[in-house]
């Protein structure tokens, strides 16, 4: 196993000749095997790990200048959009956030000063599928980045390089991660100038994951594939299962025909994910939360991507950073509840939310 380098600084041989490793802002030994690792994993060159998914964001965001414009999606993750508009604004970069789900849209917001194209798929929480390739070709011709967080699909569904993004962002917290017990992120790109850019960023600020995370996160990887395929199965039933129950309005979860950019998703992922969001008739949190209270095997809680089942309201939970108007303009609807699929029994996960969901 790789060992946990629980060392902050490193003997050498004479000042300033060390032998690889001088002080664990910069590298670290077990730090570095998870970067390469994540870097193969999503067939990249350069991999570069952060204490959170935000502080790897965070990085991505320092890549800019004042008067720099992003361009993203309008359904993220609410930390990834208060990071936008609460903390860079104020250092004058701008964000539009826009509906993506038809990719010519994109063309008619970008400008002279648009830098960056934020773009996340599977969409939090509503499940959107962005397609990648077309996007990331328009912003090429125009000299923009591309930034996938690819947080939902994990690699293991999804390679964004491979479509043409310039960096690939991951809350490894989640799947990559998988066992709910590490906060780590990660950037990877195959771009030796923004490898070398993003890797200063990282040790010049210094919001780095320490060695025993790393070594979790890279026990975590090892069973990527199996998890990822088993929740995704799961998930499969029980959205199906859901389709028809009368308490339900709106079910989102792109493995359906009738999701509207289902021939994306089946071209750009492998497996349609394990996430469905869905939203009530009675349109009211009151209802929302008399299942989210019912539930036993999906505990309620933010997160995702964890072997355990999870359950969560978005709007009053991971989303609560977006003013209400904004969030019903994006189709987050009040009564809208959340569900990671985890990996297991898919029989008890669907007797549990069939208790949860009676009167
Ligand atoms: N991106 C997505 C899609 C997320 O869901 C999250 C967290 O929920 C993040 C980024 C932020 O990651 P972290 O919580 O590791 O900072």
């Amino acid at each position: 196993m790789t060992p946990i380098f629980q060392t902050s600084t490193y003997v050498q041989a004479s000042p300033g000749v060390h032998k690889g490793f001088e002080y664990s802002r910069t590298q670290n030994p077990t730090r570095s095997v998870l970067e390469a690792n994540l870097a193969s994993l999503e067939n990249g060159k350069h991999g570069i790990t952060f204490s959170s998914g935000l502080a790897a964001m965070d990085a991505v965001m320092k890549l800019l200048q004042p008067g720099d414009e992003i361009v993203s999606t309008n359904d993220l993750y609410g930390g990834s959009y208060r990071q936008m508009r609460q903390v860079y604004e104020k250092f004058g970069i701008k964000s539009t956030f826009i509906s993506m789900a038809n990719a010519e849209n994109v063309k008619q917001f970008l400008s002279e000063k648009t830098k960056l194209i934020w773009i996340e798929t599977p969409t939090n929480p509503l499940l959107n599928i962005i397609n990648i390739q077309t996007i990331c070709q328009f912003a090429r011709e125009k000299g923009i980045w591309t930034v996938v967080d690819n947080t939902f699909a994990s690699p293991y569904l999804q390679n964004p390089l491979d479509l043409g993004a310039d960096i690939v962002l991951h809350s490894a917290t989640k799947y990559i991660n998988g066992h709910s017990d590490v906060v780590l992120g990660a950037l990877i790109t195959s771009s030796n100038e923004l490898g070398e850019r993003l890797r200063f960023i990282q040790n010049a600020t210094g919001a780095t994951p320490g060695p025993m995370d790393s070594f979790l996160t890279i026990r975590g990887i090892k069973t990527l594939h199996i998890r990822v395929q088993r929740a995704c199965e799961n998930a499969a039933i029980i959205a199906k299962h859901l389709q028809s129950h009368p308490k339900i309005k709106n079910i989102y979860w792109p493995g359906f025909k009738s999701h509207p950019n289902h021939h994306i998703a089946a071209k750009q992922m492998r497996m349609f994910g394990a996430m469905i969001s869905f939203d009530l008739h009675d349109d009211t949190f009151e209802a929302a939360n008399a299942i989210l209270e019912k539930t036993h095997l999906f505990s309620l809680a933010e997160s995702l991507g964890g072997v355990e089942s999870l359950i969560g309201h978005p709007p009053s939970m991971t989303h609560a950073s977006i003013p209400r108007a904004e969030r019903i303009a994006a189709g987050l609807n009040d009564s809208l509840i959340r569900l990671s699929a985890g990996i297991e029994n898919v029989e008890d996960l669907i007797a549990d939310l069939d208790a949860a969901l009676a009167d």
